[in-house]
């Protein structure tokens, strides 16, 4: 069980770091189970509408058809159940681009999934192993979040990194170590005691691999999550479980455990490697530019709650953001001004 080997581990070497903790507790948790759905944990945009992948394929298709239809591959980080991937090139057929499929999922049981309605995807454990010679057309939706967050807080003298403990079990945030002053944003070095600030070593990793691709392969990149630009204040570490929040200390391995995602520096990251960031938008605004109204009244009456759920600024349309990356000299995209 993996409460009782993270305990055994706090014991045996101390506190942890909020990261490894996440990191452990999110392998687990997505290597033992299909957290999408209403039997599940929590539901995303491509479960709630066919709606959202078609105008992400159609959203790559523009692009590559602009691009002057390069040899291309489609890549998707993290992709759940396959339902975005689906609806995807279903729609991107039909403007002519039926790209190779690449996976980047590190669940068994997702992986199975995807497989019964992709057979011919190519699967890889990261980035590294995606193919080096073709333009990449990738997509991230609720990807990023999942990814382990460091947390610095503010103590009375200085700031702390956020540690781990553990009694009986019991999982605690403790301060650990202080950490010089250096490292933080300049406009937040004056936060009152208990501000916290998040980073995401492994997200700014993972974007400036991605951006290093694109900008010596071509290519596109979509990523949508909830999100902020940072740097910011605040404790956004949560967990879900069945549709609900949950405390992210307990149960590790046992409910989804997520972080805003920081695209202001996602979007320096992709800069720095070499690409080009746009946005980000908000969701709502995006799938609007898109055509969702026009692809909704096609389909009929029965799609105007989903439109509604992934566009009304009540509901994920301005929550999610989107943030697109694309290789120098690669056109504009749609829907970023
Ligand atoms: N994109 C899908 C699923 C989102 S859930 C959707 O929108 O419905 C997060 C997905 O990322 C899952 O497929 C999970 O297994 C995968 N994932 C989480 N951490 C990962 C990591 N470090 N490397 C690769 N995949 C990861």
């Amino acid at each position: 069980m993996l409460p009782e080997r993270l305990a055994r581990a706090i014991t045996l070497a101390g506190p942890m770091s909020l990261a490894q903790f996440m990191a452990a507790a999110n392998a687990h948790y997505y290597a033992t189970r299909d957290p999408l759905g209403a039997t599940g944990d929590f539901i995303t945009a491509p479960e709630i509408s066919q709606m959202f992948g078609e105008l992400t394929g159609l959203w790559l298709a523009d692009l590559w058809d602009r691009a002057g239809r390069p040899a291309a591959a489609y890549v998707e980080l993290g992709p759940g159940r396959g339902t975005l991937a689906v609806d995807a090139l279903r729609a991107m057929a039909k403007a002519g681009l039926t790209p190779p499929v690449h996976l980047v999922e590190t669940s068994p049981v997702l992986r199975a999934a995807q497989a019964e309605r992709l057979p011919d995807a190519v699967w890889h454990d990261s980035i590294e192993t995606l193919p080096g010679d073709v333009a990449l057309l990738g997509v991230a939706n609720e990807f990023f979040d999942a990814l382990p967050i460091r947390q610095l807080v503010r103590g009375s003298g200085g700031w702390h990194e956020r540690l781990v403990a553990c009694q009986d079990l019991l999982f605690l945030p403790i301060a650990g170590p202080a950490v010089p002053e250096a490292i933080i944003p300049e406009s937040l070095r004056d936060a009152p005691p208990g501000a916290v600030i998040e980073t995401c070593p492994a997200a700014v990793n993972l974007m400036r691999g991605l951006a290093r691709r694109l900008a010596a392969q071509g290519g596109a990149l979509l990523t949508v999550d909830y999100g902020y630009q940072g740097p910011a204040l605040g404790d956004t570490f949560q967990a879900m479980r069945a549709h609900g929040f949950a405390n992210p200390y307990e149960n590790p391995g046992a409910q989804d455990l997520t972080a805003h995602v920081d695209f202001a520096t996602l979007a320096a990251a992709a800069h720095s490697a070499g690409a080009v960031p746009h946005g980000p938008v908000a969701q709502g605004q995006l799938l609007t530019a898109l055509g969702i109204d026009a692809r909704a009244a096609a389909l009929g009456e029965r799609v105007t709650a989903d439109r509604d759920r992934l566009v009304s600024p009540e509901q994920m349309g301005t929550l999610f953001q989107a943030l697109a990356v694309t290789a120098p000299g690669w056109p504009h995209p749609a829907g970023f001004a």
